[in-house]
């Protein structure tokens, strides 16, 4: 009752444009089941096996978005299926989903994970990485993916401004990148503690774990 009492809640106050993904890494089956009877139709998940075991019990009209760390060999697991991958931080990896993508007779979604956060244990490109990455796409299309946009996670702290500023320079780098393709729109900023912050800083889709199904035991 809990979970769907929380869907109900954000869903009933997140503006029009921007998406909810729960991210219901670690939690069983029922859990989603409760999430999706509430009305949630996309999850995500940061991990290969756990996510196509779900997909393959839970009901087909669930989007499945990959939001964590991607390995290069773990793509053709998820290209006949996934929906959306969040997580896209280097060009070897873009390239490996469009071969996958291809295979499947499929065009994937991508959004291009940025660095914003101080601490560099998080992955991401820099603006002059991206900048690259874009351009050098515009000279080698890669057909069987879409750059839908980017995504980001802010450092882990209680410093609202820092918090603050590094979404507002995410969203100054999509900015940039809406000149350049027009596909890309989305801006996947915002989790459990900090997704307020990042809806008045121009996200379009936040991804929420704990505030939905409660803290995780890993
Ligand atoms: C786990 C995770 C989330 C959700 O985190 P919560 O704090 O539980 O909302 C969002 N984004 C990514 C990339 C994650 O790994």
């Amino acid at each position: 009752m809990e979970i769907q009492k929380q869907i109900k809640e954000l869903l009933s106050t997140l503006p029009e444009n921007v998406s909810l993904v729960a991210v219901s890494k670690t939690k069983p089956n029922e859990d989603l089941e409760a999430a999706y009877e509430a009305g949630q139709r996309i999850f995500g998940e940061n991990k290969i096996q756990e996510m196509t075991q779900k997909w393959e019990s839970l009901p087909k009209d669930i989007e499945w978005h990959m939001i964590g760390h991607v390995q290069t060999n773990k793509v053709k697991y998820m290209a006949p299926y996934v929906a959306l991958i969040h997580g896209v931080d280097r060009y070897k990896l873009l390239k490996e989903i469009n071969k996958q993508a291809a295979k499947n007779k499929r065009v994937i979604d991508c959004l291009l994970q940025m660095h914003i956060a101080q601490e560099d244990t998080k992955f991401g490109f820099n603006r002059a990485e991206l900048e690259a990455v874009i351009l050098d796409l515009k000279t080698n299309p890669l057909p069987n993916i879409r750059i839908t946009g980017l995504m980001g996670m802010a450092t882990f702290t209680n410093n609202e401004d820092q918090i603050r500023s590094e979404f507002k320079s995410l969203k100054n780098t999509s900015d940039w990148l809406q000149n350049h393709l027009q596909d890309a729109k989305t801006v996947s900023i915002g989790m459990s503690g900090d997704y307020k912050i990042a809806i008045e800083e121009g996200s379009t889709m936040i991804r929420v774990g704990s505030k939905i199904f409660g803290s995780r035991n890993y």
